[in-house]
C-alpha cells in the first residue's frame, strides 16, 4: 500500500517543473497523499506552478497565492486550509531567497544588512512562521520538512549569506522539533545535493559545484529531485515515526567526504 494514503498537507515551493518541490509533490502523489499548493502571487507565477503540477498529474490542484514575506498572506493561506479542510497531516517548506548579487565567491564580508535579513527571513524564519500556523491544524499529529544545503555547515564559495540562512533553518528545525514533539508533530530537514533549478542558478559557480560532486561524492553522480522527493515522502510518512529534529542528507554521500 502507498505509505502516504489518507494524508493531506500543504506544499510550498512549486515554481516550475525543475523545482525540488515538484519532485517532492510527485513522490507524495505516488504514495497517495493529497497536496495543497501555494505559489507566489501573480498570474504568471500561478500559470507556471499549474503547468509544473499538470506535468506530474495534478490536473485540478488546490492553489493559493502566498508571498511568505507577508504574515497576513501566511495567515490567509492557513485560514483557508482550515476552513476548507479542517485538518492537515504534513507541511513541506521548499523556498529560499537571497539577492544574487551577494551569491558570488568573495562577496560575503560586504553583505548589506538588508540582504542578510531578507535571506534569513524568507529562507529560515518562514519555516517557523508556517510551522506555527500548520501545527494547530495537525490535530492527529503530523510531520514537516524544510530543504537545506551543506553550505549551512561548511563555507561553500558563492553560497555565502544563504549558508548563514540555512544554518538558521536547521537550528529552527531542532527548536521546532523540541517544542512540537509533545503534540506528536515531527519536524525535520532534508539537505539536498546540488540540483539545477532556478534558485540554484543564482549561486555563482554552481556548475563547478555540480562537477565537483560528480568527482568527489561516493556515488560519483549528482542527485535528482525525485530522490529528494522520495526521502521527503519517507520523512513525512508514518514510516519515519521515530525521527524528528534531524537533517537527512540526500547528496550522493558528498557530505561525509574529507575533501
Ligand atoms: P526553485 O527556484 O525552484 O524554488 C524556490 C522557491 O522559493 C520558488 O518556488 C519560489 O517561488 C519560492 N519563493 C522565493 N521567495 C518566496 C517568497 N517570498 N514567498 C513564497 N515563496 C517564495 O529552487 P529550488 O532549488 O527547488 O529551491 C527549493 C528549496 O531547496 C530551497 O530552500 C533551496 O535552498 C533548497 N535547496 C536547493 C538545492 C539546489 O541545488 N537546487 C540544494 C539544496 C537545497
Amino acid at each position: 500500500m502507498a505509505f502516504m494514503q489518507g494524508l493531506r498537507g500543504v506544499v510550498v515551493g512549486v515554481a516550475n517543473e525543475h523545482s525540488i518541490a515538484t519532485g517532492i509533490a510527485a513522490s507524495l502523489k505516488r504514495e497517495g497523499a493529497e497536496c495543497l499548493f501555494t505559489h507566489l502571487p501573480g498570474e504568471k507565477n500561478e500559470r507556471r506552478t499549474r503547468k509544473a503540477l499538470e506535468a506530474i498529474g495534478y490536473t485540478t490542484p488546490w492553489l493559493a497565492p502566498m508571498d511568505a514575506a507577508s504574515d497576513e498572506q501566511i495567515d490567509a493561506t492557513f485560514a483557508r486550509v482550515a476552513s476548507e479542510f479542517g485538518t492537515i497531516d504534513f507541511l513541506v517548506h521548499c523556498i529560499a531567497f537571497a539577492d544574487k548579487d551577494w551569491l558570488k565567491p568573495d562577496r560575503f564580508a560586504g553583505t548589506p544588512r538588508s540582504v542578510f535579513t531578507t535571506a534569513c527571513d524568507i529562507s529560515a524564519y518562514t519555516y517557523v512562521a508556517m510551522a506555527n500556523r500548520a501545527a494547530p491544524l495537525m490535530t492527529n499529529g503530523g510531520a514537516m520538512i524544510a530543504l537545506s544545503y551543506y553550505g549551512s555547515e561548511k563555507a561553500v564559495p558563492g553560497y555565502n549569506v544563504m549558508g548563514v540562512a540555512k544554518a538558521a533553518l536547521e537550528s529552527s528545525t531542532r527548536y521546532l522539533a523540541m517544542e512540537l514533539g509533545s503534540r506528536k508533530i515531527r519536524v525535520n530537514a532534508v539537505s539536498a545535493g546540488p540540483v539545477r533549478t532556478l534558485s540554484a542558478m543564482a549561486v555563482g559557480g554552481f556548475s563547478e559545484i555540480l562537477e565537483w560532486v560528480e568527482k568527489k561524492a561516493p556515488l560519483h553522480r549528482n542527485i535528482t529531485s525525485e530522490e529528494v522527493g522520495n526521502a521527503s515522502a519517507f520523512l513525512l510518512s508514518p514510516l519515519a515515526s521515530g525521527i524528528t529534529g534531524q537533517v537527512l542528507f540526500v547528496d550522493s554521500g558528498y557530505g561525509i567526504m574529507g575533501l
